[in-house]
């Protein structure tokens, strides 16, 4: 951690907003005039739009994610968790990987820690539930539902077999929708290589509380969505939600039940709750409450933006809706950043601040192969694509979106390849464990049992 005499921007969180916002402030400023710190505990951002297709191995995890020492050359990166904020002596906590915590001094702070999977008290759901908001997660359900089909492959019990076949998926926005129909996808591409499951053995449900999926692109695309899932076998079940899921046994509200050794929870994201330690004023839903310039209120050297920010949504309060809000998408989050970024810069400089305005582009998502449904919106006009066309849209937009080139030529190069080359169908579950054979080689052999006097042994026997 560097302790120069410059004002420090603190960037907490370096995701969508804490990279763009990064660079954006790296690009403006002069040299020397700030020293730029971005604390994550991971040390790379995830571009989370393409998680469901690294799930299901049309692009390498690698290239989903975005290592922020590379992208950040002249900030400092720190490796860590932000915990506390003291505002009076403007100082931050933060907890490395290792060691003990310490205090950060900042002059400026931005927070953009996103958001995390958004949860409720139904039993079962901790031990059971895998989330879908980092690479981890999109790696280790890839595995999971592979070493199922290998499990359902092998196994000669009926009921073990059902278990492992029936996939849940909770929540039907674009991470849920997205994901089942890309896993969904890949079991399929994956049966032909087994003797013993088929297509037609599996079960793939999807639950939502809400009576539509896919609400993103509108009630037509995603009606539209709902009936090209069902097509190929997807069982949706809207308007209820799931009461427990005890050691993978799934009871709905509607009355269903299944045993399932796969539940996905998508239902929805919540601001990162850490936020209630720092101080901050927060939202009913606790967002950090930002004005439209993304100034935290009551502050003029905090700015907020992003899943964890409740920003006001001036299109829509210029067109009359008093409680518009910016809903928590990328398209936000990146737009923004850049605005945040200039912010900062004029903060510093003591110049004004600019208003965050955005109209809603539309929304694309990808349900498999050649599968997807987009809503562009021109003006007042919307274009509603579906099937491959939506598709070719999706993938170009988010390709084009995906930060830096290395990493749009990689995400491209993959689904080039996949043009050429079958679907990857390997399970590499075995990576969570990588040190477990080698510990069963190297651990010590059991002592041999003490050789029993003569007399004891004619009594054992
Ligand atoms: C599966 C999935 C698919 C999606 N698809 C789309 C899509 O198609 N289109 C779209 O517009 N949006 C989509 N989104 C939403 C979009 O990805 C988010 O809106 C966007 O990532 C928000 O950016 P952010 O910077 O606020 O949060 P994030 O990108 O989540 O970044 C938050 C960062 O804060 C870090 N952090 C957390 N706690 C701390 C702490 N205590 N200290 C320091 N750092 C911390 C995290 O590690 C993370 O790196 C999708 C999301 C998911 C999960």
């Amino acid at each position: 951690m560097s302790t120069t005499e410059r004002p420090r921007i603190l960037v907490v969180g370096g995701g969508y907003v804490g990279l763009y916002a990064a660079r954006r402030i790296l690009k403006k400023m002069r040299y020397g005039e700030a020293t730029v710190t971005v604390v994550d505990p991971r040390s790379y951002m995830t571009y989370q739009p393409f998680l469901p297709e690294a799930a299901a191995g049309s692009i390498s995890p690698r290239h989903v994610v975005v290592p922020l020492r590379r992208v950040l050359p002249k900030a400092e990166v720190l490796t860590g968790r932000v915990t506390t904020i003291d505002q009076d002596r403007k100082v931050a906590t933060v907890a490395p990987l290792v060691g003990e915590a310490y205090e950060l001094p900042f002059d400026y702070l931005v927070i953009a820690m996103g958001a995390v999977s958004r949860t409720f008290p139904i039993p079962g759901l901790a031990e059971q539930g895998i989330g879908m908001k980092g690479v981890e997660e999109a790696i280790g359900l890839r595995n999971h539902v592979l070493e199922q089909l290998d499990k359902a492959d092998s196994t000669t019990d009926e009921d073990v077999r059902r278990k492992a076949l029936t996939f849940v998926f909770v929540g039907g926005g674009f991470a849920g929708a997205e994901t089942i129909g890309e896993v969904e996808d890949m079991a399929r591409d994956a049966a032909k290589y087994y003797t013993n499951v088929k297509r037609e053995d599996m079960r793939f449900i999807l639950v939502d509380a809400a009576d539509k999926i896919l609400p993103e692109v509108g009630p037509k695309l995603g009606a539209y969505g709902k009936e090209h899932l069902e097509s190929r076998g997807v069982e949706i079940y809207l308007s209820t939600s799931m009461d427990s899921c005890v050691d993978g046994h799934v009871v709905l509200k509607n009355g269903l039940e299944v045993d399932s050794s796969t539940i996905v929870w998508t239902a929805g994201v919540k601001p990162n709750p850490a936020l209630a330690r720092f101080g901050l004023p927060l939202g009913p839903r606790g967002h950090v409450d930002t004005s439209e310039k993304l100034q935290v209120q009551g502050t003029d050297y905090i700015w907020a933006a992003g899943d964890n920010a409740q920003v006001p949504d001036m299109v829509g309060r210029r067109a009359g809706n008093p409680n518009a809000w910016c809903p928590p998408n990328a398209q936000h989050a990146l737009r923004q950043a850049k605005v945040l970024g200039d912010n900062v810069i004029s903060g510093m400089r003591g110049f004004p601040q600019k208003e965050y305005s955005h109209a809603n582009k539309g929304a694309v998502a990808g349900l498999g192969l050649h599968k997807g449904v987009a809503m562009i919106v021109m003006g007042k006009v919307k274009i509603k694509l579906k099937g491959r066309l939506a598709w070719y849209m999706h993938r170009g937009y988010h390709g084009m979106a995906m930060p830096t080139w290395n990493r749009k030529i990689r995400v491209f190069a993959d689904w080039t390849l996949a043009m050429f080359l079958k679907r990857e169908v390997v399970s590499l579950g075995a990576m969570e464990t990588p040190r477990e054979e080698f510990y069963e080689a190297a651990k010590p052999a059991p002592a041999p049992a003490a050789a029993k006097p003569e007399g004891e042994k004619a009594k054992a026997s």
